[in-house]
């Protein structure tokens, strides 16, 4: 398998930032949830978050620098890297906003006796947005099949009129002992119960309407609160709103994949929105006033005389606010001039009539354009 620096597809002396936005991209193109849960993107996945892991780590990385990944066995955390891991860490480093909801907290780490019912497990939603509603934010509602308490048992999974008994193989402790032998001799080891999962309790008479669950399929419709200024690489953490865990278990979370459609007439760059605007030749050499589409509406737009194709106007305000609700993004308004590809009679004698009168445009130096400002945009729109 590839080196790790490789993997993210970086040099070896790229600096943390570097790690993290090399790792960032790879892991949403190869997110499970943007993949159709292909196993290849899952494994690709998995790789690069491994490495990510690593290399933000200055410890870690220089015993993988001096060592390669031998150096690495055995320690903490890192005895077999698993695909629930790899979306645990991209979750703790990139889910959420800034890093302010602490997802997944604590799930690994010992844990002896008895274990309290599972939490209901994650689910993933998505939820389109339009450009409109990422400008003001939004209350949006979203359907979702959810495990929910059975009703007939009130979550218990027992019968009505009965209830769990403890587990006669644990005793209701929820843990089992083995003996074990090896090499070096006969020893004990601990583990959950497996008659009882390790919850200490047994159900003699199931409940019939969830056979034992404690929980049943439901259609919900839940309200999802989404912040001004977001973007497709965001997630939302509903936490504790997900699926109803077996026998009271406490319920999981959803996570709410955000994806903000494209819009054709705009192009996002971060807070700002580009847009293109094709004007006539006489527009552009007289100057006019003009409607320019916004992600709210229109507003007007005043054409300077004598500007050039090319040119960029900028509409203050008018693009996106800033995640935090700090500041807001402008619209920029790239002008072009459209050149007509067929004249009517009229039209043609009158060019021919300012062919004669026109004076020969400047070239090169004389123009003297502001070549930096073009260039950093020509990207963007091409
Ligand atoms: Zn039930
Ligand atoms: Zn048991």
């Amino acid at each position: 398998m590839a080196d790790y620096y490789e993997r993210l597809g970086i040099s070896r002396d790229a600096t943390t930032e570097e790690i993290k936005r090399a790792y960032r991209k790879l892991a949403l193109k190869y997110h499970p949830d943007r993949n159709e849960g292909s196993r290849e993107a899952e494994s690709r996945f998995k790789e690069v978050t491994e490495a990510y892991e690593v290399l933000r780590d200055p410890e870690k990385r220089s015993t993988y620098d001096r060592y390669g990944e031998q150096g690495l066995r055995g320690s903490p955390g890192f005895g077999g890297f698993d695909f629930s891991d790899a979306i645990e860490i991209f979750m703790r480093d990139f889910g959420g906003f800034g890093g302010f909801e602490e997802i997944f907290g604590g799930r690994r780490g010992g844990r002896s006796g008895r274990r309290d019912p599972g939490k209901g497990p994650t689910i993933r939603v998505r939820l389109p947005l339009t450009l409109k509603e990422v400008r003001t934010g939004v209350t949006k509602k979203i359907r979702v099949a959810l495990l929910e308490p059975c009703g007939g048992c009130e979550g218990s999974g027992a019968s009505p009129g009965t209830s769990p008994t403890p587990c006669r193989n644990c005793g209701g402790t929820g843990e089992e002992r083995h003996v074990q032998r090896s090499v070096f001799g006969q020893f004990m080891s601990v583990g959950p119960c497996r008659v009882c999962g390790g919850e200490g309790r047994t159900i003699e008479q199931p409940c019939p309407e969830c056979r034992g669950e404690g929980r049943v399929n439901k259609d919900r419709e839940l309200e999802v609160e989404v912040p001004a200024g977001v973007g497709s690489d965001n997630f939302l953490t509903l936490r504790g709103r997900g699926n109803a865990g077996p026998r009271g278990g406490p319920r999981g979370d959803i996570i709410v994949l955000l994806e903000v459609q494209d819009d054709s007439r705009f192009l996002r760059d971060g807070e700002n929105l580009l847009h293109e605007l094709s004007i006539t030749f006489s527009q552009a050499a007289l100057g006019d006033e003009v409607e320019v589409p916004t992600v709210d509406g229109t507003v007007r737009m005043t054409i300077p005389a004598g500007i050039q194709s090319g040119e960029i106007l900028r509409l203050r305000g008018q693009g996106l606010p800033g995640l935090h609700g700090r500041g807001r993004g402008d619209q920029l308004v790239r002008v072009r001039v459209w050149t007509p590809q067929h004249v009517s009679p009229e039209q043609e004698r009158i060019l021919e009539e300012l062919r004669e009168l026109e004076t020969p445009p400047p070239q090169g130096a004389e123009r003297g354009e502001e070549k930096g400002f073009w260039a950093k945009f020509k990207e963007a729109f091409s």
